[in-house]
């Protein structure tokens, strides 16, 4: 195993069934997956952290995907959007306490037009030479070159799962095929472009995530997601067991050996559902975290997954607090945006 993951690290592409025994390994014997990557984690980010701030500024969605707590059926939840100043406001602060990146996020929610949008990048980066990524989900090809001209500098949209069949079956409102042509249309458009995956989606096995990672490397993606599943009452997967946390880090290390330069955050699923394997997480790989900044009455609305709330404070409050944190586990914090790294 340790002379495959080497011969990984070296350039060699593994196939399927080699990535299934390596996403098997036991907590013992993963250590060594663990240990290659990190090392590669330092030798292309060193020993820091890029900290991105996210503004939710709408749970707004039209979609309907059966995992998430936002899918537009679940009408026991309350509804928000963020106004264009709350979100300027909300995105000035973040700048002003250190953040070079901000993410906003949302569900699918066409009441923000292009332009709407294109008015909030606009200001903030008036305000600042910081780096934008949208992760508003599936758009018109338009609407995607629109706002990457106004300013837009990365996009985020997982594609979820590689299983064209569980695909279709999991969001009822699209298809993989649609997935896919968006998510070219991105990396077509010159985003830094971010792709991800859940991780124990109820039908998935060891043969789609090994497919999922592949999928990853043919996107050619700049950063990636790979968080654990977490069911939700109000949806119909809310009976379904939570993903595996340990199997996660695994998944993360393997993208790192095999996909060297892209971003890979420890998810915020996976610190909500086991905070040891998120920490665990920054010496398998990962080298970035995400830190939610809108404000606390929105927070607990935007519920894709059960979690509980910390207590109220400033962003810049937050954002020290998280850099200690890091720092105690033997972190740096970066100070540069952490745009795409292009070899
Ligand atoms: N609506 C946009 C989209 O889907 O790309 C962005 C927001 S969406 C809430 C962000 C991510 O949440 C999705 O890509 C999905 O992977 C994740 N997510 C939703 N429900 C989840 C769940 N129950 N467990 C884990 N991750 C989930
Ligand atoms: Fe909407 Fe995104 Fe949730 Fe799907 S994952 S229901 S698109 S917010």
């Amino acid at each position: 195993m340790r002379e495959l993951l080497y011969r990984i690290a070296e350039g060699y592409v593994p196939t399927l069934s080699e990535i299934e025994n390596i996403l098997s390994l036991n907590e013992e014997d993963a250590e060594i997956l663990f240990k290659i990557a990190d090392d590669i984690k330092k030798l292309y980010f060193g020993n820091s952290i890029h900290i991105r701030g996210i503004i939710e500024f709408s749970n707004y969605c039209r979609a309907n995907c059966k995992y998430c707590g936002l899918r537009c059926s679940n009408d026991k939840l309350i509804r928000y959007r963020m106004s264009k100043e709350e979100i300027i406001n909300c995105a000035k602060e973040a700048i002003d306490a250190g953040y070079k990146t901000l993410v906003l996020q949302s569900g699918e929610d066409l009441y923000y037009t292009k332009e709407i949008l294109g008015d909030i990048i606009k200001s903030i980066k008036e305000y600042a030479d910081i780096s934008i990524t949208l992760s508003i989900g599936e758009r018109k090809f338009e609407d995607y070159k629109y706002l990457k001209e106004v300013g837009a500098d990365r996009f985020l949209m997982k594609h979820e799962t590689a299983d064209e069949l569980l695909y279709n079956n999991l969001h009822p409102h699209s298809t993989f095929n649609n997935r896919m042509s968006c998510l070219k249309n991105l990396k077509q458009l010159g985003y830094q472009l971010g792709s991800g995956f859940i991780i124990g989606l109820p039908g998935q096995t060891l043969r789609t995530i090994a497919k999922d990672i592949m999928l990853l490397k043919e996107l050619d993606v700049d950063m990636a997601g790979i968080g654990p599943f977490i069911p939700h009452k109000g949806t119909p997967l809310g009976s379904e067991k939570p993903g595996s946390a340990f199997l996660t880090v695994k998944v993360i290390a393997l993208s790192r050996i095999l996909l060297k330069r892209v971003h890979l955050p420890a998810t915020t699923a996976l610190g909500v559902l086991d905070k040891k394997y998120r920490d665990k997480a920054f010496f398998a790989g990962a080298n970035v975290i995400m830190q939610k900044i809108e404000p606390y009455n929105y927070r607990k609305l935007y519920e894709i997954y059960p979690k509980t709330l910390e207590d109220k404070k400033s962003i810049k409050q937050e954002r020290q607090e998280l850099e200690i944190y890091l720092k105690g586990l033997n972190l740096e914090i970066s100070n540069d945006k952490g745009d795409a790294l292009i070899l």
